[in-house]
């Protein structure tokens, strides 16, 4: 077809084949759309990549699922179930935390547990706890289940929502919040790292994210056998079988918008041919999608701009380990903090340089599912959250061996006793990892930080208000990062999609 318009019609791009991205394409190709799904790299998953290593299965990044339903809403949506295809496995406790005088609280699981655990510490912080359950649940009911998938393209839809979000106090932030309940430091760290999950410091993000304490209760956590990355490939075989195209290995180099009789279509610039759509949905980083893929277009220079003064996430180190034989005492998630929290937490996301300690978490999946390591091994990864590239230009290439041993040591020291000796493969990723294998901006690990300021309809819109046909996905865009908010961010920008008449089915 020598007309752009009429090669173009029906037919969607989808840039970047991250959680948010895989769940577009299956909307839009499960409503008569054709999808292609350009991936830069060899596999797909974006942050939940797989590292094959020596026998190990590696996932590169997120490990605690929850809110399954999302995840069932997409084989749904194709007329297929998830049980089926994936086998999410129940992990209990959800995390086990640990201090550095060797006290230990396993969070999550059973209510009673907790709050037994609670009680033991304080009668009056086991009120609380029950207080910011209650508190948790109506956060949740406002935050999650009316607003996650819930577009915000107009400054209207923000005053909208704008009194529940002050009856909620949203301007607190999510420590501030917890220690309105408990008064005990511990349980105040126990009760606020999680937005840590979505890139957010506790004591700037907003009190909005108290609502995944609630969110894990309700549904659980889970861990797929075989990993998350088996959890992307059932997502890219449904994609698949509903006749959507996946193209690995293709980096979209550029993205041209011509005007043509009115309308705009987009000319996706690969290496060597360049394919026409009337719809991109770029699941690429936010920064960037826009001062890489469109430039040249003075909106996306404009855009690229605001988003070089917005606050972006911190960055992480993760090393991922195998070892011979196990540790039965580990559970599979573990929250080790350091000696500092407030004072550390400052200066990973704002401070000019690696900081001497640290807070880790420790994944070790083969506690729910033995096979991601050879018989008679186990696997693990480590995850030390710390500044981006931006705050602090890290030289990672002699920093990472460094770092990587000092993280061993303290893990030895604290709970995997004579690690060092029983290592049979290690690799890690740094900061420039994010910047260089997928485009993250600063090297940040979670895309725009989650602060009010940068929420709802602050944060850069599910469709872009001045490029016609341009539609963001993923962690940049309403509502965030973390699993349950890429996927919901796809159902908001699909839902916007879909309700545009231009949208016609493929021919
Ligand atoms: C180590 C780690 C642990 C985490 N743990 C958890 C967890 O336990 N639970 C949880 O819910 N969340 C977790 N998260 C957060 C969660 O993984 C992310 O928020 C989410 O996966 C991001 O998905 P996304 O849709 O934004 O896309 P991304 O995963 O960012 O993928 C974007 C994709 O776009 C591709 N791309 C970029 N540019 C181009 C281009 N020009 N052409 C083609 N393709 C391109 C990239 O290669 C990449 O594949 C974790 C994150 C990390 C890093």
């Amino acid at each position: 077809m020598s007309d752009p318009r009429l090669a173009a019609r029906g037919k969607v791009a989808v840039i970047g084949s991250g959680f948010g991205g895989i769940a577009a394409a299956i909307r839009l190709q499960a409503a008569g759309q054709q999808v292609v799904l350009y991936e830069a790299r060899d596999k797909p998953g974006g942050r939940a990549y797989v590292y094959e290593q020596d026998g190990f299965t590696f996932d590169a990044g997120p490990t605690v699922i929850t809110a399954p339903h999302c995840l069932e809403e997409l084989f749904e949506v194709a007329g297929e179930r998830l049980a089926e295809h994936v086998e999410l496995l129940p992990v209990s406790p959800f995390y086990r935390l640990l201090w550095p005088d060797g006290e230990r609280f396993d969070y999550g699981g059973s209510g009673d547990q907790m709050l037994a655990q609670i009680a033991a510490r304080s009668s009056a912080d086991a009120r609380g706890y029950e207080r910011f359950l209650d508190y948790s649940r109506r956060v949740f009911a406002r935050g999650y289940e009316q607003l996650a998938a819930t577009p915000f393209l107009r400054f209207s839809d923000m005053l909208r929502v704008a009194p529940d979000l002050a009856w909620l106090r949203a301007d607190r932030s999510v420590y501030a919040t917890v220690a309105r309940f408990v008064r005990d430091e511990r349980l105040r760290q126990a009760l606020s790292f999680h937005s840590l999950l979505v890139g957010g410091n506790p004591f700037d993000t907003s009190a909005i994210y108290t609502l995944i304490h609630h969110l894990e209760r309700k549904w659980g956590v889970f861990f797929p056998r075989g990993g998350t990355g088996a959890l992307v490939r059932a997502l890219v075989q449904l994609f698949q079988r509903q006749g959507g195209v996946l193209r690995l290995s293709t980096p979209v180099q550029r993205v041209e918008v011509v005007e043509e009789g009115g309308r705009s279509v987009h000319r996706v610039h690969l290496a060597g041919e360049v394919e026409t759509f009337e719809r991109v949905v770029s699941n690429a980083d936010l920064y960037h999608t826009y001062e890489q893929l469109y430039r040249g277009h003075p909106a996306a220079a404009q855009m690229a701009r605001r988003l070089e003064r917005l606050e972006w996430s911190m960055s992480l180190f993760v090393l991922y380990f195998g070892v011979s034989g196990s540790y039965p005492d580990v559970a599979h998630h573990t929250v080790l903090f350091g000696p500092r929290y407030r004072e550390l937490l400052r200066e990973i996301f704002a401070g000019r340089r690696l900081p001497d300690d640290f807070s880790l978490y420790l994944h070790a999946p083969c506690v729910t599912d033995p096979g991601m390591a050879p018989a008679g091994h186990a696997a693990f990864y480590v995850l030390s959250p710390v500044p981006h590239l931006g705050k602090a230009a890290i030289d990672w290439s002699s920093e990472g061996p460094r770092y990587a041993e000092r993280i061993l040591a303290e893990l030895e020291r604290r709970v995997l006793p004579g690690l060092r000796g029983r290592l049979v493969t290690q690799r890690f990723i740094t900061p420039q990892s994010f910047a260089q294998e997928l485009a993250a901006y600063h090297g940040s690990a979670f895309s725009l930080a989650p602060r009010l300021t940068q929420s709802a309809w602050f944060r850069p819109h599910n469709r872009d208000p001045r490029i016609p046909g341009l539609f963001i996905v993923g962690a940049g865009t309403h509502p965030g990062a973390g699993l349950p908010g890429v996927i919901n961010s796809a159902k908001a920008t699909v839902g916007l999609m879909l309700g545009e008449p231009a949208l016609e089915p493929a021919a």
